[in-house]
């Protein structure tokens, strides 16, 4: 990932120095904005491969800039976010960015995240009826089949698109209002507890079709926000 271009954006001054110089130090190039306006700029002037957003900015929210890129790219966005902000947190991520680190956070713990969505943004694209893996597990969106360790293993219809959008999201978030809306089809609502139980059911089923493997550790939860989907191990 050396030379990667990031645009870093964080209004305090310390800690968007400590940043950069230390990213730099990594081999990234990095671009620095001290507010959304000058985020936006730099975003036209030259598209950076990711940018890594404080979410509190004194003049825009940051979500508008998440809204803003994610109309025009895909580009990764790791958001910076307040302990005790989760609504901020969810919000951002339901509006496209990809990941996030909450503050204060480690200097490495960024660093992960940075070069985790970089290799993500660079692996294969547009590939989205291809058989779905991680580590034992395998979903074949074709036949609508999953396998455990190559054994079937029957699932219901809502079991089978909680797992499908596990699958597709490797090392990433699923907030649970996205994981409402894809798999039940309602609105961002209070029905997370119906989400809680499919989890568990699911991984017990997985758990149970390779008891000596990984299969149930294929999400953890993420308090407050969701669930995080482990990287795609075994490929
Ligand atoms: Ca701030």
């Amino acid at each position: 990932m050396s030379g990667a271009h990031v645009l870093l954006v964080e209004d305090d001054a310390v800690a968007r120095s400590a940043v950069a110089q230390n990213l730099a130090a990594h081999g990234y190039a990095v671009a620095e904005a001290d507010d959304a306006a000058a985020a936006l700029r730099s975003w036209d002037a030259a598209r950076p491969d990711i940018i890594v957003l404080d979410l509190g900015l004194p003049d825009l929210d940051g979500q508008t800039v998440i809204r803003r890129v994610r109309r025009e790219a895909a580009t990764p966005i790791l958001v910076l976010s307040a302990r005790g902000r989760e609504a901020d947190k969810i919000e951002a991520l339901e509006a496209g960015a990809d990941d996030y680190v909450t503050k204060p956070y480690g200097i490495g713990e960024v660093r992960a995240r940075i070069a985790a969505l970089l290799r993500r943004a660079g692996g294969p694209a547009g590939e989205p009826m291809g058989v779905l893996r991680n580590g034992s597990i395998a979903l074949d969106p074709a036949r609508r089949v999953v396998t455990v360790g190559g054994a079937e293993v029957a699932l219901t219809p809502r079991e089978y698109e909680l797992l499908k959008q596990m699958l597709g999201a490797p090392g990433r978030v699923l907030t649970r209002g996205r994981l409402l809306r894809a798999v039940w089809g309602t609105a961002y609502s209070d029905e997370g507890h119906y989400l809680h139980v499919y989890v568990s059911r699911l991984r017990r089923k997985l758990a149970a079709a390779d008891p000596a493997g990984d299969a149930r550790d294929l999400v953890e939860a993420e308090p407050g926000v969701g669930y995080r989907v482990r990287e795609a191990a075994g490929e």
